[in-house]
């Protein structure tokens, strides 16, 4: 059914302790194509004791892992980044069936998730210690960092292949293993890639994909005494779940969690550039990422001219199957994708906002939803304080800096937010007073290898990508050096 260039790519079993298998009772779930309902394949419904095997497996393949050099370690990532690009063809597809993104956004995603594994590949390599001053004559500090050990991952689908890759990246280079949970809409990605790791020569057990039950796999990578660090990316509400279930083992953990970003226009914005910007960062994924912008709120004197630019921008999305050219937005993951968002233009109609365009299930039927764009939204509403996740842009109005200021950061989450300002000085004293871990300044597109991404409030902990990236999966040990 997938016309793949490598039909070994497509696999419909489980990646554990490097052998290709099913779950201990055969068990497998359904895995749909969004955009038509059909059945793509199936794969293994596991649970507790082959995600405890998987946990093991990590730790035995752990020793002779670390023991490697950063160098020999990032050649293998180094050829697993090749791997994936030279099959980037054959991944986006995967990816654009079983998600639903556009066939040119999978693409797009293939080369971000590729580029953490390059990214760190060369990292790991510059991980360094550190020789202190002492207080005493006769001894020396020295400081090293090290592995922290077996780690465990939970992952998304709104991002198949780059959420796994931000995690796995550093975790390998720095001389973890790591098993992964993906998200049960998109495991067939995240199979993929344990097929060019293998073949890349990512030792068995070193990275391990168990598929099924998500809360019996979650369950056991976080009681699990062996796993000593947790990585999940995924809603606000699971997040804090596991943060709660890893407290009996003390896990490190990495948490990116919901996001509501603002996404504000001042009255010195070029206008045209901030609605290239909000189209980037509104209607990405049909609106289904964590930095997308949720609110947008405008200021007094461009309100109109600028929901006037967005609705003719809109209006030139060509909603379908990501697979069809030209095609710039698939459908929503699931049905309760598409009811969130009808709910919150339900809510926002009948508190007074004004549906410019959009505004309903699209004609294509299964989860195709229609651009949107409410206009008159006040703070009232589900949109001002729920993450939509979909292709829903609220318009809010507001007067001043201090107002846009406040409104932005009345909210419990705080990963991204954005801006528009030619003004130096207003640039400077809105970029300090948002409330978020990243901030988009003239741009709706902030993501890349080489930033920390993450967040502060309930939004998570750590920061993923980047030089600060690595820290995550390291422990620092202090040596005190004595007898000199
Ligand atoms: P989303 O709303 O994006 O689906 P979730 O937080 O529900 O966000 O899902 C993100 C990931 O968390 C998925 O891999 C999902 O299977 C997993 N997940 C959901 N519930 C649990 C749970 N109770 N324990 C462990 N993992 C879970």
């Amino acid at each position: 059914m997938l016309n793949l260039k490598d039909p070994s790519l497509f696999r419909q079993q489980a990646f554990v302790a490097g052998q290709w298998c099913d779950a201990d009772d055969k068990t497998t779930f359904p895995v749909t194509n969004p955009a038509t309902g059909e059945t793509i394949g199936n794969v293994p419904h596991m649970g507790a004791a082959e995600t405890r095997r998987a946990i093991a497996a990590a730790n035995e393949a752990w020793r002779g892992w670390r023991a490697k050099t950063a160098k020999e370690r990032s050649a293998i990532l180094r050829k697993w980044n090749d791997l994936m690009l030279a099959n980037a063809d054959d991944l986006a597809l995967i990816m654009t069936v079983e998600q639903g993104k556009p066939l040119a956004e999978s693409k797009g995603e293939i080369g971000y998730a590729a580029s953490f594994i390059e990214w760190f590949a060369e990292e790991g390599k510059r991980v360094a210690g550190d020789t202190l001053p002492s207080p005493w004559a006769d001894r020396r500090i020295v400081v090293t960092k090290e592995p922290i050990g077996v780690c465990a991952a939970i992952t998304p689908w709104n991002f198949p292949a780059a959420m796994i890759t931000r995690k796995v990246g550093p975790a390998l280079a720095a001389g973890c293993p790591m098993v992964v949970k993906p998200a049960e809409g998109t495991p067939f990605s995240a199979l993929a890639m344990a097929v060019l790791a293998e073949r890349a020569g990512v030792p068995a057990g070193v990275f391990s994909v168990v598929t099924g039950d998500a809360r019996a796999i979650g369950g056991e990578m976080t009681s699990n005494p062996t796993v000593r660090k947790l990585s999940f990316t995924g809603s606000t509400e699971v997040g804090r779940l596991l943060m709660q279930q890893s407290a009996a083992t003390v896990k490190k953990l990495s948490l990116e969690l919901g996001g509501n970003a603002p996404f504000i226009v001042f009255d010195d914005a070029d206008l045209d550039a901030a609605v290239e910007g909000a189209m980037a960062s509104k209607y990405r994924n049909a609106g289904q990422t964590c930095v997308c912008a949720n609110r947008i709120y405008v200021q007094d004197g461009v309100y109109d001219a600028f929901a006037d630019k967005l609705v003719a921008a809109v209006r030139k999305l060509k909603v379908g199957n990501g697979l069809e050219p030209g095609v710039t937005q698939g459908p929503l993951i699931d049905e309760d994708a598409v009811k969130k968002v009808e709910l919150h233009v339900a809510d926002a109609t009948e508190k007074g906002g004004r549906v410019l365009t959009g505004g309903k299930r699209h004609a294509l039927g299964h989860t195709f939803f229609e651009p949107t764009v409410i206009a008159g939204v006040t703070s009232d509403m589900r949109v001002a304080k729920e993450e939509t996740f979909g292709p829903l842009a609220p318009l809010f109005r507001f007067k001043t800096d201090e107002e846009a200021i406040a409104l932005a950061n009345d909210t419990e989450f705080g990963l991204a937010s954005y801006f528009y300002s030619r003004d130096i000085g207003r640039i400077w004293r809105v970029a300090e007073g948002l409330e978020s871990g990243m901030v988009g300044i003239n741009t709706g597109l902030i993501s890349n290898e080489v930033a920390p991404f993450g967040g502060v409030k309930q939004s998570g902990l750590g920061r993923e990508g980047s030089k600060y990236g690595m820290d995550d999966y390291l422990v620092i040990k202090y040596l005190c050096m004595g007898g000199i």
